[in-house]
């Protein structure tokens, strides 16, 4: 059987239908459509997302830079009293009332906690502990000549704090207390001292941003940045410190130190994130301790991000990094030792902007592949229903319905191929012409549905007794044709016997319960009795020529010649 192409469709459809079924190209074109879009709508969803992320980045780079802007005034602060009490330690004033303090601190510098204060509008009051005190520690000292310097200093320094107390709101939005803290057994703070001083001076000068600004631990004298954390509860930053030491003639006087509100940190931070729909930001030290953070429920990070991000600043100064559903993005501050952070989560970005336009791409890809779907079940099935018709039609092109051997023109077509086939290969060709006897009478007396059911199995008889290359089919009514490429008439004889013998053996039900018996006559022909004549149509008249005279002898018989 040939499949049937469209005949005005263009040549390489024609090609293509032949050489495929029409259901795998189907399935091929929408596999490809599928891919397509779906690779298409992923990479449209990447872009957005890294256009989500840089967004995100953007956001906490100016976060970053505005609070480096504000510990860099912090920073410039105490570089700048630094200074200036350097300057006021090489040429003290000399005002009378600076000298009275010093003769009160000669008079008061044996007592355990003392306080000299000046003008209290104008400065600070200055705090010290006893020289026993002093005396007990190694850090401290009071034995440098310059020592009532540096208590001069100190106190002009306390003019310029109580100064930058009244401005300190206008100035820098982490309300820094301002401390000098001297080896010399003695402190200010802008801050009013409300506990025992020798206690604070003691609390003082044991912290981190004290001690460690040594000649040996900080010998670079640069500032340096220190967090402490309350002692009830476990990792809540309290305070962020930066200090710097007091050098003069290579001699370490004492520490100036700003004390950071992390409150007020936490507090910038969620400015930073007011009208924002989405993350959060968190401000850690550099050993990876959270100092502050924009949302009171901070989501703490992981160990594994943790030490995922500590191996990140080691190289790099920003980047980002995702954990499952959060995204991070870090920056390290430039006046600070610690790093800023944004996390957001995808449930967040999903509500914003890009998260919006992710899931209408998302639904739109849902809803594009849905009715691919649907398009490609409808086509499959009309492909499958049209392939069903056309193999129907091809067979009953070829076929005979009701005896399913070949019909008349099919037998012809083949009859005429095998002839020619026989001719080339110089083999005989032989024909069968056979038809049922009184057969009209089967039909008159069991009805014609009867004679449906004789015709049905003598043909399957025929079928039986012939061979494979061999050609049966159904010619009129109850005749029928068999085509027996490379028999002769004698070997065709005997075939046609043998067809003749079995269909009149075989007891055929025609109704229930009643079975009956038919007969045939067949006429004979083959080409090597017509001098080497192929021609089918020429075999056929002869072989029907003698069919007829099989019936006038008395039917039931086979013929084979005139
Ligand atoms: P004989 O050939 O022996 O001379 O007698 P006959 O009765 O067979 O004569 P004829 O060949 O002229 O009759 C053929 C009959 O076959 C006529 C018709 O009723 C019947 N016939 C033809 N086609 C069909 C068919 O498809 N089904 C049935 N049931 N009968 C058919
Ligand atoms: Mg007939
Ligand atoms: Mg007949």
């Amino acid at each position: 059987m040939h499949p049937v192409a469209p005949e005005k469709s263009p040549g390489w459809l024609r090609k293509l239908s032949q050489h495929s079924r029409p259901g795998r190209v189907v399935n091929l074109c929408f596999c490809v459509v599928l891919l397509f879009s779906t690779i298409l709508t992923w990479r449209e969803t990447v872009v957005l997302e890294e256009a989500y992320i840089s967004s995100q980045r953007n956001n906490l780079e100016n976060v970053a830079r505005e609070m480096d802007g504000q510990l860099q005034f912090n920073v410039d602060r105490l570089l700048f009293f630094r200074h200036g009490m350097q300057a006021a330690l090489q040429a003290p004033l000399a005002f009378e009332v600076l000298r009275n303090a010093e003769a009160e601190f000669s008079r008061k510098r044996h007592e355990a906690d003392w306080h000299i204060a000046l003008e209290n509008r104008r400065t600070l009051p200055l705090n010290g502990v006893s020289d026993a005190f002093v005396e007990q520690s190694e850090l401290l000292s009071r034995d440098n000549p310059l020592v009532t310097n540096e208590f001069t200093a100190t106190l002009e320094l306390g003019y310029l704090l109580r100064l930058s107390t009244i401005t300190k709101n206008h100035l820098s939005r982490f309300s820094p207390r301002m401390l000098y803290v001297s080896r010399a057994g003695f402190f200010l703070s802008s801050e009013p001292v409300t506990r025992n001083i020798t206690e604070q001076f003691y609390e003082q000068v044991t912290s981190p941003w004290f001690q460690q600004q040594s000649e040996r631990l900080n010998p670079g004298r640069g500032v340096r940045w220190y967090t402490s954390f309350s002692s009830d509860k476990q990792h809540e930053a309290q305070m962020v410190t930066a200090s710097v030491p007091l050098n003069y003639q290579h001699y370490w006087f004492g520490v100036l130190a700003a004390q950071l509100s992390v409150r007020e940190m936490g507090d910038f931070l969620l400015r930073a994130v007011e009208g924002e729909t989405e993350g959060e930001y968190q401000l850690y030290d550099s050993r990876m301790n959270l100092i502050a953070s924009s949302d009171p429920r901070v989501t703490p990070l992981t160990q594994e991000v943790q030490a995922q991000l500590a191996r990140a600043y080691e190289d790099n100064n920003r980047g980002s990094l995702r954990e499952m559903t959060r995204y991070i993005s870090w920056e390290k501050l430039r006046n600070f030792d610690g790093v800023l952070l944004r996390i957001h989560s995808l449930e967040e970005g999903l509500k914003g902007d890009f998260g919006r336009i992710s899931i209408a791409l998302t639904l739109l890809w849902v809803l594009f592949t849905g009715m691919l779907i649907l398009s490609w079940m409808v086509i499959r099935q009309m492909v499958s229903n049209m392939s069903t018709l056309q193999e129907s039609l091809q067979w009953r092109a070829w076929y005979d319905a009701l005896t399913r051997l070949y019909n008349r023109g099919a037998l012809f077509e083949r009859a005429a191929t095998a002839s020619a086939q026989c001719r080339q290969a110089g083999k005989p060709l032989a024909v069968l012409q056979l038809d049922l006897d009184h057969f009209k009478s089967i039909n008159d007396r069991y009805g014609h549905q009867a004679g449906d059911r004789v015709l049905t199995h003598i043909a399957r008889l025929i079928a039986n007794k012939i061979r494979e290359g061999d050609i049966a089919g159904r010619v009129g009514g109850e005749e029928f044709c068999v085509v027996l490429p490379n028999a002769t008439l004698a070997q065709a004889r005997e075939i046609a016997e043998r067809i003749r013998e079995c269909i009149n053996r075989r007891e055929i039900l025609v109704s229930k319960g009643h079975t009956i018996r038919v007969s045939a006559s067949i006429g004979v022909s083959a080409s090597d009795d017509e001098q080497e004549r192929y021609d089918f149509a020429y075999l056929q008249s002869v072989a029907d020529r003698r069919l007829y005279l099989a019936k006038e002898a008395g039917r039931n018989q086979v013929r084979a010649e005139d």
